[in-house]
């Protein structure tokens, strides 16, 4: 009985262990298809802003700019927002990159967060405008500096806020809080979009997750923004939550040790 037992638990072993190493290859398989559809249609999405501006450009020629203010504006505002598109596409592709070899590292110095949240909205003053939001940011002026990598936090600032905007069709409401104790920051920001279904939050932070009928709501992306956000505030010791709300929206919590010992 005892080897007929043995052998059973080995056959049952070996078909586990089969089926964990497939499903293991299924995912990376999955993992891999993702990234070579990224790569295609960022390769595409690259051209579409550069081109933009060659025309915004060809048009500024072609009259004189100094005349017309009005229209010069114009073409100097698309270029703008198209230079900023380009710039976001450039850093996905570099996170990416990044991601893939495992070498982010922190330049962590002193950063009045207040400061570098003014700057980041003033940099999206344009897309904000475009999109019709509403901000508000009044912060306290106790906030202490803290310990951070001003460019990675600023990216962090940057996708959250951009996400607050694409998932809140009409009329964005973005409340940005800012708070500080002795030890910690805790910086929140609070959309009124289409909040995300509670059967997906825990997959929120996956590299390449999108809320499945996203398209619906006509957004682009890649999901790899909040996967990115979740990989520095990890490197930064701090946590990310996600408060939300189906159809109501989407508050996204950051806490952030002061001082990294
Ligand atoms: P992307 O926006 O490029 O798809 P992200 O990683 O930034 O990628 O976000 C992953 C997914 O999380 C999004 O596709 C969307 O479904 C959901 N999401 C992120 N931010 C919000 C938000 N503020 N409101 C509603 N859904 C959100």
């Amino acid at each position: 009985l005892i080897p007929f037992c043995v052998s059973i638990m080995l056959i049952g072993f070996t078909i586990i262990s089969f089926v964990f190493v497939y499903r293991n290859m299924l995912a990376q398989q999955r993992l891999a298809d993702m990234k070579n559809e990224f790569i295609s249609n960022i390769t595409h999405e690259l051209k579409t802003p550069v081109a933009t501006v060659n025309v915004a450009i060809e048009a500024l020629r072609n009259f004189n700019a100094l005349e017309d203010t009005v229209r010069t504006k114009e073409y100097l505002d698309i270029s703008a927002i198209e230079l900023q598109r380009l710039s976001l596409l450039i850093d996905k592709v570099l996170r990416l990159s990044m991601f893939e070899n495992h070498n982010v590292s922190l330049r962590l110095e002193s950063v009045d967060i207040v400061t570098l949240t003014q700057e980041v909205l003033t940099s999206m003053r344009l897309q904000l405008e475009k999109a019709k939001a509403t901000v508000h940011f009044n912060p306290e002026q106790s906030i202490l500096p803290m310990q951070a990598d001003r460019l990675h936090f600023t990216s962090v600032i940057y996708n959250l806020l951009d996400n607050a905007i694409k998932y809140s069709p009409a009329n964005p409401v973005i409340d940005i809080q800012l708070l500080t104790d002795n030890q910690s920051t805790v910086f929140t920001v609070k959309d009124n979009g289409i909040g995300i279904p509670a059967a997906y939050k825990h997959k929120l932070f996956e590299k390449f997750f999108r809320v499945p009928d996203n398209d619906r709501h006509n957004t682009r992306g890649y999901g790899l923004g909040l996967s990115y956000v979740a990989h520095i505030i990890r490197l930064h010791k701090g946590t990310i939550e996600v408060n939300s709300e189906e159809g109501k929206g989407s508050t996204f919590i950051i806490k952030l040790p002061l001082v990294h010992e």
